[in-house]
């Protein structure tokens, strides 16, 4: 089953997502239709407040399924290592038709639980940064218009605001 990925707008995307107490059927589920959901919205990370979903996971694959090895799980994230800093430009399927250039660190690395339950560490530079910072931004309850400066931040969100107008948002 696809879910349908919230808006900007929707309070569940701002809380703080709850750490993952157990690897269940229900989340093991829960991954599946969030992975399923992600190529299918075509996006490279989908976490899971993004489906209205208040625990710390993600899912991420930058070759948007066409590597086999691409798919990430990433239970219960925790930073290891941020350093540096890129500016380059950034979507999101909770803002569609919308980006932004915007500062993230060139290097990053986190560990995670996958769902067997076992810790990896994920880490890179450039695009997986950036995925990196933007997911486990989610779990925390921010978007990417948070981190852009004053005038363009402005600007994106009264257009969405036009588009709420105008319901099509
Ligand atoms: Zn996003």
């Amino acid at each position: 089953m696809l879910r349908s990925v919230l808006r900007l707008g929707a309070p569940d995307l701002r809380v703080s997502a709850a750490h993952v107490p157990a690897i269940t059927p229900e989340i093991t589920t829960l991954v599946d239709e969030m992975i399923a959901t992600m190529y299918a919205e075509r996006g490279i990370g989908l976490a899971a407040p993004q489906v209205g979903v208040a625990l710390r996971l993600f899912v991420l694959d930058l070759s948007l399924g066409r590597d086999p090895h691409g798919l990430r799980v990433c239970i219960n994230p925790v930073w290891e290592m941020k350093e540096g800093m890129q500016l380059e430009e950034e979507g999101c399927l909770s803002l569609p038709g919308f980006t932004a250039t915007v500062a993230r660190p060139e290097r990053a690395a986190i560990s995670a639980l996958g769902l067997d339950g076992v810790s990896h560490r994920i880490e890179g530079s450039g695009l997986l940064a950036r995925a990196l910072q933007h997911e486990m931004d989610h779990l925390d309850g921010r978007v990417f218009v948070d981190r852009l400066r004053g005038i363009s931040r402005a600007m994106i969100l009264r257009r969405i605001h036009k588009l709420e107008r105008a319901g099509r948002w």
